[in-house]
């Protein structure tokens, strides 16, 4: 089988904004679409990343590339593949760029050998697709060393950076030295925040993106009440009978009907919630860094804490037989299962989790659609976020966010305005002081999930992100 597959981004319409961003947007995003066709010459625009599903990334890449499509730019999308070891050392690279120890696993000579041997036989498949004077946006570290070789094949490379630490440390710095050896010659990058920027890359070629979501996408879309309630009662979210089935439960984003099966591979443990229980909900990858735990023992410390209302907690990721690339997901999934276990009956009750399919992937997103919408809260309690998409994604749909004042997180969220920001991720009287405050305090919670909308609105939809895209390879292709 090819290690090197290409992904299909539906094409999607920049008019959609129209009634959002207004015209003289959708314009701008168009004409600079069109500049960049002319300078390209029949050239094409390839992304590579190594999933096509779970994490903010893909997720980006379905809709940004979709949107390039339909404003006429030939943009396309590769994922690279690997094996076990590969994927092991570019999940080290991860937390290491997040500061962090990861699995502690050296990052000397022998994990170079597996890395660049892995990437190498994924180089000979992108060479026959790429030709020189082609641009290619290589994300994250995992195909961040294919760079020398697209760059000796005559192409012009970026490298995009999605994740982050504020501050170095040991281990970020043994991140960025494994990679300098190939990302030293790119000289176009881009991250999420100017305190991203290694030092050794502070010499002109940085840019600054903030990430985006899709307003129309399954993600984002809006859905009505019975269609929220649907979805979630036909994957078991919550209890009752299945309503009277809608003819479609969504719309994809090739405007065909989609349907949520009840036959879907998710795996709940847990009692599904009645309707009219308020929800607190984080959606992530099951990852140590977002911290799952620390939300069931933030929400158990509430419940024993305040006099808390009728309340439950729904933790879900993807379906972590599923991804790929995320090799820590099983071993997290059973950690938090274990805390799960530990909790008190009277708790356990109270918390649902979730592994949700991930086979189709407009399905697992309209089911996280839901998850987020009829949420009373939306949490991130994350220790290390390059830049939350979750958090944006509930943004986006007027909830209230209590999320961990760290990395991008910082510029997505005004504390008290836009959502509840915790200094310290890790203190949990605090996290649960600030889910009981936003559950009793409704006229707060609204307050804040109307202004995080228009902050959405205003800054975080891909449109803002094409153009600043645009104007980067404009200068790249120039
Ligand atoms: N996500 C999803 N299904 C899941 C878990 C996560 O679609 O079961 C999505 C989530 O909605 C968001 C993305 O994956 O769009 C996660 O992006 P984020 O920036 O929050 O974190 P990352 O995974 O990139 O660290």
């Amino acid at each position: 089988m090819r290690l090197v597959q290409e992904v299909h981004a539906q094409i999607r319409s920049l008019e959609r904004f129209v009634p959002l961003l207004g015209q003289a947007a959708v314009d701008e995003a168009r004409t600079l679409a069109r500049g960049l066709s002319e300078q390209l010459a029949g050239g094409v625009i390839w992304n590579v990343n190594s999933t096509a599903v779970g994490g903010g990334v893909a997720e980006m890449l379905h809709s940004l590339l979709g949107y390039a499509r339909g404003a006429g730019l030939d943009v396309r999308w590769l994922t690279i593949g690997g094996s076990p070891d590969f994927f092991r050392i570019t999940k080290r690279l991860h937390h290491a760029l997040h500061g962090e120890r990861g699995d502690g696993s050296p990052l000397d000579e022998a994990a170079h050998e597996v890395y660049a041997s892995n990437l190498c036989r994924n180089a000979v498949e992108l060479r026959e697709l790429v030709r020189p004077g082609d641009v290619v946006l290589l994300h994250d570290p995992q195909p961040a060393g294919l760079a020398p070789t697209l760059l000796a094949a005559g192409a012009r490379v970026l490298w995009r950076c999605h994740i982050g630490a504020d501050e170095t440390n040991e281990d970020v710095e043994r991140g960025w030295h494994f990679l300098a050896r190939y990302l030293d010659g790119v000289r176009t990058m881009i991250f999420s925040r100017e305190t991203y920027v290694p030092a050794r890359y502070r010499d002109g070629r940085a840019s600054i993106i903030q990430p985006s979501i899709d307003a129309f996408s399954a993600k984002n879309i809006d859905l009505d009440e019975h269609t929220v309630r649907s979805i979630l009662v036909h994957v078991g979210i919550l209890e009752g009978p299945p309503p009277p089935s809608p003819r479609y439960a969504f719309v994809r984003s090739d405007d065909t009907p989609g349907r949520v099966e009840r036959s879907a591979d998710i795996i709940r443990l847990g009692r599904a919630s009645a309707w009219e229980t308020p929800l607190v909900v984080q959606v992530s990858r099951w990852d140590p860094l977002k911290d799952m735990i620390g939300v069931l023992r933030g929400f158990s410390t509430m419940v024993h804490n305040h006099a808390a209302p009728e309340v439950d907690l729904v933790l879900a990721g993807p379906n972590v037989r599923a991804v790929a690339d995320d090799p820590e997901g099983p071993a997290v999934f059973e950690a938090v299962y274990r805390a799960f276990l530990e909790q008190p009956p009277a708790i356990r009750a109270h918390v649902h989790l979730a592994m949700l399919p991930t086979a189709d992937v407009e399905e697992n997103a309209v089911i996280v659609n839901a998850l987020q919408r009829h949420a009373a809260i939306v949490v991130q309690k994350s220790l290390h976020e390059g830049f939350g998409l979750t958090v944006t994604e509930a943004m986006w749909k007027a909830r209230p966010v209590i999320a961990s004042a760290v990395g991008g997180i910082q510029d997505q969220i005004e504390d008290g305005v836009s959502g509840v920001l915790l200094r310290d991720p890790n203190d949990l009287d605090t996290f649960a002081g600030e889910l009981h405050r936003v559950l009793v305090d409704r006229a707060f919670a609204e307050r804040i999930g109307a202004a995080a909308r228009e902050r959405v609105r205003e800054r975080f939809l891909g449109v803002r992100h094409l153009i600043q895209y645009g104007e980067i390879f404009g200068r790249l292709i120039a």
